[in-house]
């Protein structure tokens, strides 16, 4: 096996002291982060990323013999930790419809030194919270996009009510687990709900974070008009309940962090449309087919699965995730306006958000 190498970027070993050997893409940022996508399938048909009318009965989801085996995921993990990555995050489609997915994270609790970390829609973590910390899960994001239960059955389009979803994130703290709060921002959607949502995690230790809408994939029928700018909703939000800006506790976090000046916690806005922050984006992405992607907006990935079930080596499979990485060079969002439209994007369930 290659070990990694590559001296890191100054600005990184200042910001991100002992994180250990580094391997650097084109423009100088390690690997860090491993999004593993579970499965493709979801219970929820959110507009802004399943579609009823794309992803309806008659779509076809991925048989099951195309997705990796939780042995085929634990094993490229491994190889990822060894090329620097720190942090697996489970992701999906909804990853808790993946059958047995205590066992994985069991797994991948071997490879030392690394976060385990996974988001979800919440709806199963009544059941599976506790099975999932006592596996070695460290924390888990829950995506909840409004907590007016009528829009939020609306905006996931199967009618699922809010109280199930705060159920499960009960769950989830009650099993240890710490919890974020996801909510995406569709303007004339859900953003005359988002204080309420605001209001409902102050005075606990679930920090709401903002996401703009983006333009994933190519159904979800994007138009910049739709995105509020979290600039705007920070102000919102500042009017109400004064906010002070917190500095980044590491780089590359992605939410731009906000204090409550009563001490009633924080807030965070991901800004991925109006403020990019691909110059500090150290994320791989491994579809459920086992494809890898260097980025949310790749439009094509390395196939590892067809690699693995050929026979290929451990070193071979690092040489490929190694090669990937050293020749990344993308910064879709800060290139947006520019070059982007009519793109054949991967969608945000397939690759996992
Ligand atoms: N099903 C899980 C969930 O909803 O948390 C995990 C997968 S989902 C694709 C991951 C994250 O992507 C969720 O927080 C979701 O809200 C977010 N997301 C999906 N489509 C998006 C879009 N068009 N813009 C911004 N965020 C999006
Ligand atoms: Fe499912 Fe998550 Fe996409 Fe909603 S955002 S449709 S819950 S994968
Ligand atoms: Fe990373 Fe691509 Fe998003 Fe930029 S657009 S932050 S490179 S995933």
């Amino acid at each position: 096996m290659t070990p990694p190498t590559g001296a890191p970027h100054p600005d990184w070993d200042d910001l991100d002291p002992g994180a250990g050997p580094a391997l650097l893409d084109t423009l100088g940022r390690p690997l860090r982060d491993l999004r593993i996508s579970v499965t493709d399938r979801c219970n929820f048909r959110c507009q802004y990323c399943m579609p009823k009318e794309v992803f309806g009965p008659n779509f076809a989801f991925l048989p099951r013999s195309a997705v990796l085996t939780f042995e085929e995921i634990s094993r490229l993990a491994r190889l990822s930790a060894a090329l620097g990555v720190r942090k697996f995050r489970l992701t999906g489609g909804e990853p808790t419809l993946r059958a047995q997915l205590p066992a994985l994270v069991a797994m991948l609790r071997e490879v030392p030194d690394v976060e385990i970390a996974m988001t979800t829609n919440g709806t199963m973590l009544k059941t599976l919270a506790g099975p999932l910390r006592e596996a070695g899960l460290d924390r888990v994001t829950v995506s909840l996009d409004s907590i007016d239960d009528a829009v939020f059955r609306s905006m996931n389009d199967m009618d699922f009510p809010v109280a199930l979803v705060l159920e499960g994130i009960e769950a989830a703290a009650a099993a240890g687990l710490p919890v974020k709060i996801n909510a995406v921002v569709r303007r004339g959607v859900n953003d005359h709900t988002l204080l309420d949502l605001a209001e409902r995690f102050r005075g606990t230790p679930h920090t709401v974070r903002f996401i703009e809408f983006m333009d994933v994939g190519t159904t979800n029928g994007w138009r910049m008009d739709d995105v509020l700018p979290a600039s705007d909703l920070v102000r919102l939000v500042d009017e109400r309940w004064p906010l002070d800006p917190v500095e980044a506790q590491y780089p590359g976090e992605v939410a731009r962090r906000y204090r409550y000046r009563d001490g009633a916690g924080e807030i965070g806005v991901i800004t991925s449309v109006t403020q990019p922050f691909c110059g500090t984006c150290t994320r791989i992405r491994l579809s459920a087919e086992g494809k890898i992607y260097t980025c949310l907006f790749a439009t094509d990935g390395v196939d590892l699965r067809e690699a693995m079930r050929a026979g290929a080596s451990d070193d071979a499979l690092t040489a490929l995730i190694e090669g990937t990485w050293r020749a990344r060079e993308d910064r879709y969002s800060a290139l947006r306006s520019q070059s982007t439209p009519g793109l054949r994007k991967v969608e945000m369930s397939y690759i996992g958000g």
